[in-house]
């Protein structure tokens, strides 16, 4: 059996919209598939880019979405103001690690250094057992390819141990993603 239910998901993914509306109806589709199965969504509490698409889309399917924002961040009108709940912050540090406690596992959509270092930390953190939660990555429009040819790559030449590669769960769906992550178990 998988170490806990998947009842509440952080989502990591672009401030920025991206080139492509394809990228925010992604963020909607996963949103609601998350709500589907009754999943809470955590998020960075932006109303803006790719975070603004998905709280939209979970809100608009009756779920329940709350952000973790630092208060430097709150200014301009970036903070989504119709979301369940929002979290205010003194960091970044103290938001992710929020985000981190609030959630039974993790998924990386498209977006740019903020979500890649978010995916990196929360990885490194299962690596060295900090956590044991499900980490996924929606890799549509071949969005996530080379990142994942890296990894491999970084496997090849010795620098990450197979069994942490595999601590990366990806799929092209949303469906299949969660369903992979809900029954994930930490190898060995
Ligand atoms: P990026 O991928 O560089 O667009 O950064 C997006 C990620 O960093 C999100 O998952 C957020 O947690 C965080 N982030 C970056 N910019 C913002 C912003 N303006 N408002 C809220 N969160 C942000």
């Amino acid at each position: 059996m998988p170490d806990r239910p998947l009842r509440s998901v952080c989502v990591f993914c672009g401030a920025s919209p991206g080139g492509d509306p394809g990228y925010a109806a992604d963020a909607a589709a996963m949103a609601r598939a998350l709500v589907e199965r009754g999943i809470r969504v955590v998020y960075g509490g932006a109303s803006v880019g790719v975070m603004g698409a998905l709280a939209e889309a979970a809100l608009a399917a009756g779920g329940e979405v709350v952000g973790v924002i630092p208060r430097h961040m709150v200014r301009n009108e970036v903070a989504h103001a119709g979301l369940t709940r929002l979290h205010v912050v003194g960091s970044m540090h103290e938001r992710k690690a929020l985000m981190a406690d609030l959630s039974d596992g993790f998924v990386a959509l498209a977006g740019g250094l903020g979500t890649l270092e978010e995916l990196a930390e929360i990885l490194t953190w299962a690596q060295l057992a900090l956590h044991d939660k499900p980490v996924g990555l929606l890799d549509r429009r071949g969005f996530f390819d080379d990142l994942l040819r890296f990894l491999d790559h970084a496997v090849a030449e010795g620098f990450v141990r197979p069994h942490h590669r595999a601590l990366l769960r990806s799929a092209d769906e949303p469906g299949p993603l969660l369903d992979a992550m809900a029954g994930w178990e930490r190898p060995g």
